[in-house]
Protein backbone atom coordinates (compact mmCIF):
# COMPACT_ATOMS: atom_id res chain seq x y z
CA UNK A 1 0.00 0.00 0.00
CA UNK A 2 1.24 3.91 -0.83
CA UNK A 3 1.93 5.79 2.51
CA UNK A 4 1.16 8.92 0.12
CA UNK A 5 -1.73 9.26 2.60
CA UNK A 6 -0.77 8.10 5.86
CA UNK A 7 -1.05 10.27 8.63
CA UNK A 8 0.00 11.10 12.09
CA UNK A 9 -2.57 10.61 14.94
CA UNK A 10 -3.22 14.44 14.89
CA UNK A 11 -3.33 14.28 11.35
CA UNK A 12 -1.02 17.34 11.27
CA UNK A 13 2.03 15.60 9.37
CA UNK A 14 1.18 13.77 6.08
CA UNK A 15 4.38 10.48 6.22
CA UNK A 16 6.75 11.05 3.04
CA UNK A 17 7.32 7.50 2.77
CA UNK A 18 7.14 5.72 -0.66
CA UNK A 19 5.75 2.74 1.21
CA UNK A 20 4.08 1.36 4.11
CA UNK A 21 4.36 -2.27 5.06
CA UNK A 22 2.80 -4.49 8.04
CA UNK A 23 5.36 -7.29 8.97
CA UNK A 24 3.59 -10.20 10.58
CA UNK A 25 7.26 -11.26 11.63
CA UNK A 26 10.95 -10.81 12.46
CA UNK A 27 12.09 -12.56 9.28
CA UNK A 28 10.10 -10.28 7.42
CA UNK A 29 11.19 -7.05 8.57
CA UNK A 30 15.02 -8.06 8.51
CA UNK A 31 14.15 -8.71 4.24
CA UNK A 32 12.24 -5.66 4.30
CA UNK A 33 15.28 -3.44 6.38
CA UNK A 34 17.52 -5.35 3.91
CA UNK A 35 15.94 -4.45 1.14
CA UNK A 36 15.88 -0.74 1.97
CA UNK A 37 17.60 2.35 1.77
CA UNK A 38 16.28 4.65 3.82
CA UNK A 39 13.15 2.88 6.55
CA UNK A 40 11.50 4.03 9.74
CA UNK A 41 9.82 2.23 12.68
CA UNK A 42 5.97 3.24 13.20
CA UNK A 43 3.93 2.57 16.24
CA UNK A 44 0.66 3.92 16.75
CA UNK A 45 1.55 7.43 14.76
CA UNK A 46 0.46 9.44 18.32
CA UNK A 47 4.03 11.42 18.14
CA UNK A 48 3.59 15.15 17.15
CA UNK A 49 6.70 15.56 16.21
CA UNK A 50 8.55 13.87 12.81
CA UNK A 51 10.36 11.29 14.76
CA UNK A 52 8.94 8.68 12.91
CA UNK A 53 8.99 10.37 9.51
CA UNK A 54 11.14 8.44 6.28
CA UNK A 55 11.04 9.16 2.74
CA UNK A 56 11.92 5.00 2.62
CA UNK A 57 9.88 2.37 4.14
CA UNK A 58 7.57 3.12 6.90
CA UNK A 59 7.64 -0.55 9.11
CA UNK A 60 4.40 -0.69 10.83
CA UNK A 61 4.79 -2.91 14.09
CA UNK A 62 0.80 -3.70 14.35
CA UNK A 63 1.04 -7.18 13.85
CA UNK A 64 3.84 -7.85 16.28
CA UNK A 65 1.23 -7.99 18.93
CA UNK A 66 2.10 -11.60 20.48
CA UNK A 67 2.57 -11.84 24.20
CA UNK A 68 3.86 -13.98 26.91
CA UNK A 69 2.61 -15.02 30.32
CA UNK A 70 4.05 -12.66 33.08
CA UNK A 71 7.04 -14.21 34.36
CA UNK A 72 6.97 -14.13 38.08
CA UNK A 73 10.26 -15.08 39.17
CA UNK A 74 11.81 -12.20 37.28
CA UNK A 75 9.04 -9.53 37.74
CA UNK A 76 8.43 -9.00 33.93
CA UNK A 77 6.27 -9.82 31.08
CA UNK A 78 7.67 -10.19 27.28
CA UNK A 79 5.75 -8.89 24.23
CA UNK A 80 5.48 -7.93 20.75
CA UNK A 81 6.51 -4.31 20.05
CA UNK A 82 3.20 -3.45 18.38
CA UNK A 83 1.33 -4.05 21.86
CA UNK A 84 -0.31 -1.37 23.21
CA UNK A 85 -0.29 -0.35 26.92
CA UNK A 86 -4.43 -0.48 26.84
CA UNK A 87 -3.80 -4.19 25.15
CA UNK A 88 -0.92 -4.86 27.73
CA UNK A 89 -2.77 -4.00 30.77
CA UNK A 90 -6.15 -5.90 30.12
CA UNK A 91 -4.12 -8.93 29.94
CA UNK A 92 -1.60 -8.18 32.71
CA UNK A 93 -5.08 -7.36 34.93
CA UNK A 94 -6.11 -11.13 33.71
CA UNK A 95 -3.27 -11.99 35.40
CA UNK A 96 -2.89 -9.57 38.58
CA UNK A 97 -0.30 -8.04 37.36
CA UNK A 98 -0.04 -4.14 36.48
CA UNK A 99 2.82 -1.72 35.13
CA UNK A 100 4.26 1.04 37.40
CA UNK A 101 2.85 3.91 35.70
CA UNK A 102 0.99 5.10 32.93
CA UNK A 103 0.67 8.20 30.22
CA UNK A 104 -2.45 9.90 30.12
CA UNK A 105 -4.03 7.38 27.22
CA UNK A 106 -3.91 3.80 26.48
CA UNK A 107 -3.64 3.56 22.82
CA UNK A 108 -0.33 4.22 22.31
CA UNK A 109 2.35 1.63 21.34
CA UNK A 110 4.68 0.68 24.11
CA UNK A 111 7.91 0.83 21.94
CA UNK A 112 7.12 4.04 20.33
CA UNK A 113 6.24 5.18 23.67
CA UNK A 114 9.42 4.18 25.26
CA UNK A 115 10.94 5.56 21.82
CA UNK A 116 10.33 9.21 22.80
CA UNK A 117 10.07 8.72 26.60
CA UNK A 118 6.80 9.05 27.41
CA UNK A 119 5.46 9.38 30.72
CA UNK A 120 3.02 9.62 33.17
CA UNK A 121 3.03 12.18 36.61
CA UNK A 122 4.39 11.19 39.98
CA UNK A 123 7.15 12.78 42.37
CA UNK A 124 8.41 8.78 42.71
CA UNK A 125 7.15 7.32 39.11
CA UNK A 126 10.02 7.41 36.47
CA UNK A 127 8.84 7.38 32.87
CA UNK A 128 7.42 4.69 31.26
CA UNK A 129 11.08 3.37 29.69
CA UNK A 130 12.27 3.18 33.18
CA UNK A 131 10.34 -0.11 33.43
CA UNK A 132 12.05 -1.71 30.43
CA UNK A 133 14.10 -4.84 31.47
CA UNK A 134 14.61 -5.77 27.53
CA UNK A 135 15.30 -4.76 24.11
CA UNK A 136 14.96 -7.09 20.83
CA UNK A 137 15.84 -5.46 17.65
CA UNK A 138 16.60 -5.24 13.73
CA UNK A 139 19.16 -2.74 13.00
CA UNK A 140 19.90 -1.30 10.16
CA UNK A 141 22.26 -3.54 8.75
CA UNK A 142 18.78 -6.63 9.05
CA UNK A 143 20.87 -7.81 12.10
CA UNK A 144 19.24 -9.08 14.96
CA UNK A 145 20.41 -7.99 18.26
CA UNK A 146 19.08 -8.62 21.77
CA UNK A 147 20.51 -5.71 24.63
CA UNK A 148 19.75 -5.98 28.44
CA UNK A 149 20.36 -4.22 31.49
CA UNK A 150 23.52 -5.98 32.01
CA UNK A 151 24.97 -4.45 28.43
CA UNK A 152 26.87 -1.06 29.04
CA UNK A 153 24.67 0.48 26.36
CA UNK A 154 21.44 -0.94 27.54
CA UNK A 155 20.42 2.80 28.99
CA UNK A 156 21.29 4.13 25.53
CA UNK A 157 19.09 2.03 23.92
CA UNK A 158 15.84 2.49 25.69
CA UNK A 159 14.77 5.84 24.38
CA UNK A 160 16.24 5.70 21.27
CA UNK A 161 14.42 7.96 19.40
CA UNK A 162 13.85 5.50 16.42
CA UNK A 163 17.34 6.23 15.50
CA UNK A 164 18.98 2.18 15.98
CA UNK A 165 16.65 -0.09 14.34
CA UNK A 166 13.31 -1.42 14.71
CA UNK A 167 12.42 -2.96 18.31
CA UNK A 168 10.78 -6.18 17.42
CA UNK A 169 10.27 -7.27 21.43
CA UNK A 170 9.82 -5.87 24.82
CA UNK A 171 10.71 -6.90 28.58
CA UNK A 172 8.86 -4.73 30.81
CA UNK A 173 9.35 -4.83 34.37
CA UNK A 174 5.61 -5.57 35.96
CA UNK A 175 4.14 -5.19 39.49
CA UNK A 176 1.22 -6.75 41.99
CA UNK A 177 -1.45 -4.74 40.83
CA UNK A 178 -2.94 -2.18 42.55
CA UNK A 179 -6.24 0.07 43.58
CA UNK A 180 -6.30 3.53 42.60
CA UNK A 181 -9.01 6.32 43.09
CA UNK A 182 -8.99 9.52 41.42
CA UNK A 183 -9.92 12.91 42.56
CA UNK A 184 -10.12 16.28 40.42
CA UNK A 185 -9.80 19.82 42.24
CA UNK A 186 -10.66 22.78 41.52
CA UNK A 187 -9.56 26.13 40.99
CA UNK A 188 -6.04 25.80 43.02
CA UNK A 189 -4.63 29.60 42.94
CA UNK A 190 -1.22 29.71 41.25
CA UNK A 191 0.36 31.63 44.66
CA UNK A 192 -1.33 28.30 46.60
CA UNK A 193 1.36 26.25 44.42
CA UNK A 194 3.62 28.54 44.60
CA UNK A 195 3.51 28.12 48.60
CA UNK A 196 3.32 24.42 48.59
CA UNK A 197 5.11 23.28 45.20
CA UNK A 198 6.46 20.01 46.46
CA UNK A 199 2.97 19.18 48.87
CA UNK A 200 0.84 19.93 45.77
CA UNK A 201 2.85 17.74 43.55
CA UNK A 202 2.99 15.15 45.97
CA UNK A 203 -0.87 15.21 47.08
CA UNK A 204 -0.92 11.58 45.65
CA UNK A 205 0.69 8.52 43.65
CA UNK A 206 0.03 10.76 40.61
CA UNK A 207 -0.68 14.49 39.96
CA UNK A 208 -1.29 16.50 37.20
CA UNK A 209 -2.52 20.32 37.40
CA UNK A 210 -4.47 21.49 34.51
CA UNK A 211 -4.24 25.48 33.61
CA UNK A 212 -5.78 27.07 30.21
CA UNK A 213 -3.15 30.30 31.78
CA UNK A 214 -6.14 32.48 31.02
CA UNK A 215 -6.22 33.42 34.70
CA UNK A 216 -4.41 33.28 37.96
CA UNK A 217 -5.22 29.64 39.03
CA UNK A 218 -4.51 25.99 37.63
CA UNK A 219 -8.67 24.92 36.76
CA UNK A 220 -8.14 21.31 38.12
CA UNK A 221 -5.63 19.22 39.57
CA UNK A 222 -5.79 15.82 39.15
CA UNK A 223 -4.84 13.20 42.11
CA UNK A 224 -4.33 9.93 41.72
CA UNK A 225 -4.17 7.77 44.78
CA UNK A 226 -3.15 4.84 46.30
CA UNK A 227 -4.19 3.56 49.83
CA UNK A 228 -3.82 7.56 51.06
CA UNK A 229 -7.20 9.45 51.89
CA UNK A 230 -8.25 12.06 49.92
CA UNK A 231 -8.92 15.41 51.19
CA UNK A 232 -11.98 17.88 50.53
CA UNK A 233 -9.34 20.40 49.86
CA UNK A 234 -6.18 20.60 48.74
CA UNK A 235 -4.47 24.30 49.39
CA UNK A 236 -7.44 26.09 48.60
CA UNK A 237 -8.89 23.92 45.74
CA UNK A 238 -12.54 22.09 46.23
CA UNK A 239 -12.95 18.46 44.84
CA UNK A 240 -15.60 18.31 41.60
CA UNK A 241 -18.91 17.79 42.63
CA UNK A 242 -19.14 15.25 39.25
CA UNK A 243 -16.53 13.39 36.69
CA UNK A 244 -14.59 15.99 34.74
CA UNK A 245 -12.93 16.78 31.74
CA UNK A 246 -9.87 18.77 31.21
CA UNK A 247 -11.03 20.20 28.31
CA UNK A 248 -13.92 22.88 28.90
CA UNK A 249 -16.87 21.13 26.86
CA UNK A 250 -15.84 17.79 26.43
CA UNK A 251 -17.85 14.72 27.61
CA UNK A 252 -16.47 13.68 31.17
CA UNK A 253 -17.19 10.29 30.28
CA UNK A 254 -14.26 9.91 27.76
CA UNK A 255 -11.79 10.32 30.84
CA UNK A 256 -11.28 7.28 33.51
CA UNK A 257 -13.59 6.89 36.83
CA UNK A 258 -12.75 10.03 39.19
CA UNK A 259 -15.46 10.31 42.17
CA UNK A 260 -12.70 8.69 44.81
CA UNK A 261 -13.96 5.61 43.23
CA UNK A 262 -11.47 2.85 43.91
CA UNK A 263 -10.62 0.95 40.44
CA UNK A 264 -7.49 -0.83 39.05
CA UNK A 265 -4.99 1.28 38.50
CA UNK A 266 -4.57 0.45 34.32
CA UNK A 267 -8.18 2.10 34.82
CA UNK A 268 -7.47 4.91 36.89
CA UNK A 269 -3.39 6.10 35.79
CA UNK A 270 -4.47 7.00 32.25
CA UNK A 271 -6.72 10.14 31.76
CA UNK A 272 -8.66 8.87 29.03
CA UNK A 273 -10.45 5.28 28.38
CA UNK A 274 -9.64 3.39 25.62
CA UNK A 275 -12.52 2.92 24.00
CA UNK A 276 -12.96 7.15 23.63
CA UNK A 277 -10.77 9.93 21.28
CA UNK A 278 -8.08 11.00 24.40
CA UNK A 279 -7.86 14.59 24.59
CA UNK A 280 -9.52 17.20 22.16
CA UNK A 281 -8.45 14.98 18.80
CA UNK A 282 -8.01 18.65 17.03
CA UNK A 283 -4.90 19.39 18.39
CA UNK A 284 -0.94 19.85 18.63
CA UNK A 285 1.09 19.09 21.46
CA UNK A 286 4.23 20.29 23.22
CA UNK A 287 6.21 19.83 26.16
CA UNK A 288 9.09 20.53 27.79
CA UNK A 289 11.40 18.91 31.34
CA UNK A 290 12.84 21.56 33.56
CA UNK A 291 14.56 20.48 36.78
CA UNK A 292 11.88 20.01 39.40
CA UNK A 293 14.10 22.06 42.35
CA UNK A 294 13.49 25.24 39.31
CA UNK A 295 10.02 23.74 38.77
CA UNK A 296 7.98 27.28 39.90
CA UNK A 297 10.59 29.88 38.45
CA UNK A 298 9.98 27.83 35.18
CA UNK A 299 6.36 28.09 35.56
CA UNK A 300 6.69 32.07 36.47
CA UNK A 301 8.45 32.61 33.16
CA UNK A 302 5.52 30.87 31.40
CA UNK A 303 2.91 33.07 33.32
CA UNK A 304 4.93 35.58 32.05
CA UNK A 305 4.53 35.37 28.50
CA UNK A 306 0.55 33.39 28.95
CA UNK A 307 -0.51 36.72 27.48
CA UNK A 308 0.46 35.62 23.88
CA UNK A 309 0.13 31.72 24.54
CA UNK A 310 -3.53 31.56 26.11
CA UNK A 311 -5.33 32.13 22.78
CA UNK A 312 -3.62 28.85 21.02
CA UNK A 313 -3.79 26.77 23.88
CA UNK A 314 -6.62 23.96 24.89
CA UNK A 315 -4.98 23.45 27.93
CA UNK A 316 -1.76 23.24 29.34
CA UNK A 317 -0.80 20.22 31.86
CA UNK A 318 1.98 20.22 34.86
CA UNK A 319 2.96 16.72 35.92
CA UNK A 320 6.78 15.12 37.38
CA UNK A 321 8.77 12.50 37.00
CA UNK A 322 11.35 11.21 39.15
CA UNK A 323 15.09 10.89 37.72
CA UNK A 324 16.33 8.27 35.64
CA UNK A 325 19.75 7.33 33.91
CA UNK A 326 18.91 6.41 30.02
CA UNK A 327 21.00 8.78 28.32
CA UNK A 328 18.34 10.68 26.17
CA UNK A 329 15.68 10.33 28.51
CA UNK A 330 14.43 14.40 28.65
CA UNK A 331 14.62 13.16 33.01
CA UNK A 332 18.17 11.83 32.63
CA UNK A 333 19.53 12.90 35.93
CA UNK A 334 17.60 15.34 37.17
CA UNK A 335 13.87 14.95 38.96
CA UNK A 336 11.38 16.85 36.52
CA UNK A 337 8.85 18.99 36.15
CA UNK A 338 6.50 18.38 32.57
CA UNK A 339 5.00 21.48 31.46
CA UNK A 340 2.79 20.66 28.70
CA UNK A 341 0.89 22.48 26.18
CA UNK A 342 -2.42 21.06 24.02
CA UNK A 343 -2.27 23.52 21.23
CA UNK A 344 -5.10 24.07 18.97
CA UNK A 345 -4.35 22.77 15.44
CA UNK A 346 -3.05 25.71 13.88
CA UNK A 347 0.38 24.55 13.03
CA UNK A 348 1.46 28.07 11.71
CA UNK A 349 0.96 29.80 14.99
CA UNK A 350 2.32 26.48 17.44
CA UNK A 351 5.27 27.06 15.17
CA UNK A 352 5.44 31.02 15.63
CA UNK A 353 4.95 30.20 19.80
CA UNK A 354 7.21 27.36 20.51
CA UNK A 355 10.08 29.00 20.42
CA UNK A 356 9.22 31.81 22.30
CA UNK A 357 8.47 28.83 24.85
CA UNK A 358 11.82 28.06 24.82
CA UNK A 359 13.56 31.33 25.00
CA UNK A 360 11.47 31.72 28.27
CA UNK A 361 12.32 28.55 30.05
CA UNK A 362 16.08 28.85 28.53
CA UNK A 363 17.43 29.67 31.43
CA UNK A 364 16.17 26.26 32.98
CA UNK A 365 17.73 23.99 30.18
CA UNK A 366 14.62 22.87 28.77
CA UNK A 367 14.53 19.78 27.32
CA UNK A 368 11.99 18.68 24.95
CA UNK A 369 9.46 15.92 24.67
CA UNK A 370 11.09 13.97 21.74
CA UNK A 371 7.37 13.16 20.29
CA UNK A 372 6.16 16.66 20.85
CA UNK A 373 6.64 19.73 18.66
CA UNK A 374 9.78 21.64 19.41
CA UNK A 375 12.68 24.11 17.91
CA UNK A 376 15.76 23.56 19.86
CA UNK A 377 18.50 22.30 17.99
CA UNK A 378 21.29 19.66 18.12
CA UNK A 379 23.95 21.93 19.15
CA UNK A 380 21.44 23.62 21.98
CA UNK A 381 20.12 20.03 22.84
CA UNK A 382 23.75 18.48 23.25
CA UNK A 383 24.56 20.92 25.99
CA UNK A 384 21.67 19.27 27.93
CA UNK A 385 22.33 15.90 27.87
CA UNK A 386 25.39 14.59 29.28
CA UNK A 387 25.42 11.33 26.77
CA UNK A 388 24.24 13.04 24.02
CA UNK A 389 27.72 12.21 22.09
CA UNK A 390 27.71 9.09 23.04
CA UNK A 391 24.23 8.19 21.97
CA UNK A 392 25.46 9.57 18.63
CA UNK A 393 27.95 7.28 17.99
CA UNK A 394 25.94 4.25 19.42
CA UNK A 395 23.52 5.27 16.22
CA UNK A 396 26.42 5.95 13.59
CA UNK A 397 27.79 2.35 14.59
CA UNK A 398 24.12 0.89 14.39
CA UNK A 399 23.19 2.65 11.13
CA UNK A 400 26.84 3.99 9.49
CA UNK A 401 24.88 4.15 6.16
CA UNK A 402 22.13 6.72 8.08
CA UNK A 403 19.18 4.25 6.62
CA UNK A 404 17.16 5.70 9.79
CA UNK A 405 18.13 8.87 9.27
CA UNK A 406 15.53 11.40 8.70
CA UNK A 407 14.98 15.66 9.52
CA UNK A 408 13.80 14.62 12.83
CA UNK A 409 17.71 13.13 13.44
CA UNK A 410 19.36 15.59 11.43
CA UNK A 411 18.03 18.68 13.36
CA UNK A 412 18.06 17.32 17.05
CA UNK A 413 20.89 14.94 17.15
CA UNK A 414 23.18 16.15 14.02
CA UNK A 415 22.63 12.67 12.49
C1 LIG B 1 -3.68 12.30 22.62
C2 LIG B 1 -2.26 12.08 23.00
C3 LIG B 1 -1.91 12.04 24.33
C4 LIG B 1 -0.57 11.85 24.71
N1 LIG B 1 -0.28 11.77 26.04
C5 LIG B 1 1.02 11.63 26.43
C6 LIG B 1 1.35 11.56 27.80
O1 LIG B 1 0.50 11.52 28.68
N2 LIG B 1 2.66 11.51 28.13
C7 LIG B 1 3.64 11.55 27.20
O2 LIG B 1 4.82 11.53 27.58
N3 LIG B 1 3.36 11.53 25.88
C8 LIG B 1 2.07 11.59 25.48
N4 LIG B 1 1.76 11.59 24.14
C9 LIG B 1 2.85 11.45 23.16
C10 LIG B 1 3.05 9.98 22.78
O3 LIG B 1 3.11 9.17 23.89
C11 LIG B 1 4.37 9.78 22.03
O4 LIG B 1 4.35 10.55 20.89
C12 LIG B 1 4.67 8.32 21.66
O5 LIG B 1 5.88 8.28 20.93
C13 LIG B 1 3.59 7.66 20.86
O6 LIG B 1 3.93 6.33 20.55
P1 LIG B 1 3.63 5.79 19.07
O7 LIG B 1 3.82 4.31 19.04
O8 LIG B 1 2.33 6.30 18.61
O9 LIG B 1 4.83 6.48 18.28
P2 LIG B 1 4.96 6.81 16.72
O10 LIG B 1 4.41 8.17 16.48
O11 LIG B 1 4.44 5.72 15.90
O12 LIG B 1 6.57 6.88 16.63
C14 LIG B 1 7.28 7.76 17.46
C15 LIG B 1 8.79 7.40 17.44
O13 LIG B 1 8.98 6.10 17.98
C16 LIG B 1 9.69 5.30 17.04
N5 LIG B 1 9.19 3.91 17.15
C17 LIG B 1 7.91 3.48 17.16
N6 LIG B 1 7.88 2.15 17.23
C18 LIG B 1 9.17 1.74 17.27
C19 LIG B 1 9.80 0.45 17.27
N7 LIG B 1 9.10 -0.66 17.32
N8 LIG B 1 11.16 0.41 17.25
C20 LIG B 1 11.90 1.55 17.22
N9 LIG B 1 11.35 2.77 17.20
C21 LIG B 1 10.01 2.86 17.21
C22 LIG B 1 9.37 5.90 15.68
O14 LIG B 1 10.34 5.55 14.70
C23 LIG B 1 9.38 7.38 16.03
O15 LIG B 1 10.72 7.82 16.08
C24 LIG B 1 0.44 11.73 23.71
C25 LIG B 1 0.08 11.74 22.36
C26 LIG B 1 -1.27 11.90 22.01
C27 LIG B 1 -1.63 11.90 20.57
Amino acid sequence: MSATAVQNWAGALTYRASAIRHPESVEEIQALVRGAQRFKALGTRHAFSDAADTEGVLICTDQLIGMSPVDPNRGVVEFGSGVTYGALCRSLHEQRYVVRNLASLPHISIAGACATGTHGSGIRNGNLATAVRGLQMVTASGDRIEIGPEDSEFQGAVVNLGALGIVTRVTLEVVPDFDVRQVVYETLPFKALEDNFEAVLSAGYSVSLFTSWNGDEFEQVWVKLVGEAAADDLFGARRADAQRHPLPGMPADYCTTQMNEPGPAYERLPHFKMEFTPSSGDELQSEWLVPLGRGIDALRAIRGIAGNLAPAIHVSEIRTVASDDLWMSPSFGRASLCIHFTWKKQPDLVRRLVPRVEAALAPFGPRPHWGKIFALRADELRKSYPRFDDFVSLARRLDPAHKLCNDFLTRSLGL
